[in-house]
């Protein structure tokens, strides 16, 4: 596996001159546009495979930042989640959410308009209303059994 260089400057729109796999790990994280949709859960048909998120959200999600509540140990806490590499994108790009920044770099299109790293704000996502902020409900409210009732029908 190649190891990624270890810079702590983002390098200028780094996402349009760099292949995923020559980012640092720094720009790597950078990524994220910290919408939080890929921490809803998800229900998966067993026999078409189709995904669908609900508005059911993993229990470390805050639903206000739309960030994880503990994400250097999110592993010891929460075993399922999944750890985005550039190794990883390629298996899991087809359930990530359409406007999740590594899906569309892996799908070798742009970033939207609104993403942090274009604006240059943090806010953004939200003011573009394209996080969660405001609409989850916390997974422990909600069994499991009842997570349909919650899908989302829109794509996220
Ligand atoms: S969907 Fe993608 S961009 Fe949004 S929080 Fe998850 S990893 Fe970050
Ligand atoms: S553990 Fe953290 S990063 Fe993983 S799904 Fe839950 S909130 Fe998201």
């Amino acid at each position: 596996m190649a190891k990624r260089p270890a810079r702590t400057e983002l390098r200028p729109r780094f996402w349009e001159r760099f292949p995923l796999d020559r980012l640092s790990e720094r720009e790597w994280e950078a990524l994220c546009d910290g919408c939080g949709k890929c921490c809803l859960n998800k229900l998966e048909d067993e026999d078409t495979g189709e995904v669908v998120f609900t508005r059911v959200a993993c229990r470390l999600l805050d639903d206000e930042t739309c960030r994880c509540g503990n994400y250097h140990c999110r592993k010891a806490i929460v075993p399922e989640c999944v750890v985005l590499t550039p190794q990883t994108i390629a298996d899991v790009a087809y359930w990530m959410p359409a406007t999740c920044a590594y899906r569309l770099l892996w799908q070798q299109q742009p970033l939207p308009d609104w993403h942090p790293l274009v604006t240059g704000d943090p806010e953004s996502v939200h003011a573009a209303g394209m996080s969660v902020r405001g609409w989850t409900v916390p997974e422990f409210e909600i069994p499991v059994e009842d997570w349909e009732d919650h899908i989302i029908q829109e794509e996220l």
